[in-house]
This record gives structure tokens, sequence and C-alpha cells, in this order.
């Protein structure tokens, strides 16, 4: 880019000549251009990259948010996790401490009742959609649990006094876990390791060796102390109000362990084995309502905290293998 030439008439001449410019009229003239020209393009560019990536300050800025959004939505999965266990300790409350207490179950409204609608955290609005309705879940499920927390636990002290008022019955209730070995197997469909095919598992399986100590899990009286088919050796106890315990596959019965025979929770009615349709010793643990098998895990509160229930109810529908 250079200066344009511009031409001055000579009229005694009759000619143009052409104007001549000095160098320093050069210099400046070249720098201006350069000089506007720079500006203009570092204009265009800031406005340009500005849109698309951001000064350094909102690049760390964005970098942050996103930080925060992937912080909130693992709080959320958080929430969630421990909202599944709650539900599930609300659900044990009902059919299991309520229902052998008699006392009214506690319905899942009354449970949720109390929170607010998601307009009460309108003050989120002003950040962006995605931010704003994270915010607003987080706030409100932790609203709702908090409330789930302080119903269950009001729950669990009337259970507690209910318990107090009722400990000569619930002697009899099936409490305890029948033997000192831990939970391989849960109580529903299950892959039957020798029949090779899934079907139902209507016990717990118990990890135990060959001679260990079978406990009875509630005050009764014993129904049968003999082989019966795939059970092998079985123990049932009859323990009144509708329940019955099954224990199977065992290698020995205790001593004084036969029909009529009364027991207490906790007494030793004999020994683990691998009798009967069995992979290998352990105990299969039944438990009886009405004549229908339903799920033991619910029935070992007594030593079990909500802590290691909620442990042993996740192994129970992890462990996919029962050893029969
Ligand atoms: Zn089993």
């Amino acid at each position: 880019m250079g200066l344009k030439k511009y031409f001055l008439y000579d009229k005694k001449n009759s000619n143009f000549i052409p104007v001549e410019y000095n160098s320093l009229e050069r210099i400046i003239y070249s720098a201006c251009i350069w000089i506007i020209g720079g500006v203009v393009l570092c204009g265009l560019g800031i406005a340009i990259f500005s849109k698309s990536i951001g000064t350094p300050a909102e690049i760390a800025l964005k970098a942050e948010n996103e930080a925060l959004l992937n912080q909130l939505k693992q709080t959320q999965q958080t929430i969630k996790k421990y909202d599944d266990e709650l539900k599930q300790l609300a659900q044990n409350d009902n059919e299991l401490y309520r229902s052998i207490l008699g006392m009214k179950p506690i319905s899942y409204d009354e449970r949720e009742a109390g929170t607010g609608g998601a307009d009460i955290y309108s003050d989120f609005d002003v950040y962006s959609e995605e931010t704003a309705d994270i915010l607003k879940w987080t706030a409100e499920n932790l609203e709702k649990m908090e409330h789930s927390i302080e119903i269950q636990k009001n729950s669990f002290e009337a259970i507690k006094r209910s318990y107090a008022a009722n400990s000569e019955k619930f002697k009899y209730i099936p409490a305890i876990k029948p033997t000192s070995g831990t939970l391989i197997s849960g109580f529903g469909i299950r892959f039957h390791p020798i029949l090779k095919y899934r079907r139902m598992h209507e016990g717990l399986d118990f990890s135990a060796n060959t001679g260990d100590a079978i406990y009875a899990t509630g005050d009764g009286v014993v129904k049968r102390a003999s082989r019966k088919g795939t059970f092998g050796n079985l123990v049932i106890i009859d323990h009144g109000y509708g329940y019955e315990t099954y224990y199977a596959h065992l290698s020995a019965f205790a001593k004084g362990i036969r029909p009529g025979a009364t027991v207490k929770r906790g007494d030793k009615i004999g020994l683990a084995g691998t009798s009967g349709r069995s992979l290998g010793p352990h105990l299969h643990y039944e438990v009886h309502k009405e004549g229908k098998a339903i799920d033991p895990i619910n029935f070992l509160f007594a030593d079990t905290s909500p802590a290691e229930y909620l442990k042993l109810r996740k192994i129970a529908e992890n462990n996919t293998k029962s050893l029969d």
C-alpha cells in the first residue's frame, strides 16, 4: 500500500506536475495505515474469538461452571441413592415391623407430605435452565428426604415402644441370623446350580462349614427333625402366630431336637452340612408365614442394624446363584 500520486496543473507550461511527498509524510502515512488496520483487525478478532472462546477470565469461569454443574449432577446421583435406601427402610418399616406389630402402615404420601412445590425455588430461575432445574431438584429432594428421615425416626421410636409392649409375642417371631456365616444368596428367582436353570429360591443361603452350629431364630416348638427329599436333614420350627422356619442340608441334629421339643431363640438345633440336593456345605434357611415361603431377609432384625440390613439386602439381590 503506497501513497496515491496527485498532480498539479501547470498553466504556464500546460502540463501536469506530480506532487512530491517528503519521506516523513510517507512514514507517518504508512504508520497510520498499519495502526488503523491493526486496530480494526484486532477488534474484529476479539469480537469473533470472544464469541466462540472468550477472554481468559471467561474461559476460567466457564470451566468452573462446568465443574460445578458436574458436581451438582453427582450430588443428584448421591441423593437418589440415599432416597432409594430410605424408601427401602420405609418399606421394611411398613411391611415388616408395623405388620408384625399390627400397627397401621405409614403411607408413601404421608411420608412425603409437607414439602413445597417447585415454585418455591423460583430464586434459582436466574441461572441457566439446566442449572436452575438441577438446583430446584436438589433443594426439593433434600427437603423431602429431611422430612422422610424425621418420619422414619419417629416411626422407629413408635415401633420400639410397641415392641416393648409386645415383647412376649416377639420372642416367637424369627428375628436373628440362623448361623454365624455370611449371606451368599437371597430369596427369589435364581439360577439353580445343579438343575442349571432359573427357578424360585425360597430361602436364604448362608456360608457354613460342615459342623458349624445352627440356631433357632425364635422361640417355638420343633415340628420336624428328619430327612426330607432335596432339603436333606431338615429342622422345621413352629413359632405360632403363623410362622415356621426351615433349616436345611444339616449334617446332624442337636441333642434333644425332635418333634415336640420346645426351643428358645438362639438355641443350637443342629450342625451345618450338605445333605440333600446341595452344591456344598451351607445353610439353606426359609421363613414361612401361613404356609407360604416369604423373604427371610426381613427377619434378621434383632441382630442386624438398618445399615447391615441394607448391605445384606444388596448381597441377596446381587448374588444370582444359590447353593440350593
Ligand atoms: Zn438355598
